[in-house]
């Protein structure tokens, strides 16, 4: 741990904090309830909180027309909005 010099950790530690920037404003974006929460989990490691960030948000969803919610791909009706969806 200590033979890396300190620019090593500054790096780093720059790289989890845009990281984790990252995650809220896109979590917020897609109107996922916890963007606070993912942007908390962003913090936690480089870059796997990013990897499981991005298959948990995007396996399989979709975004729903009428309020822009994250809705399961399988699902034919909106569950926040009731918006049926065109396939
Ligand atoms: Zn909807």
């Amino acid at each position: 741990m200590s033979k890396f010099p300190p620019i090593v950790w500054v790096f780093l530690g720059a790289l989890v904090i845009a990281q984790a920037t990252w995650i809220f404003r896109d979590a917020r974006l897609r109107r996922e309830s916890y963007a606070w929460l993912w942007g908390l989990f962003g913090l936690i490691n480089v870059p796997s909180s990013l990897i499981i960030y991005i298959l948990v948000t995007r396996r399989g969803n979709v975004q729903c027309e009428q309020c822009h919610k994250s809705i399961p791909q399988e699902s034919h009706v909106c569950p926040y909005c009731g918006k049926k969806k065109d396939e």
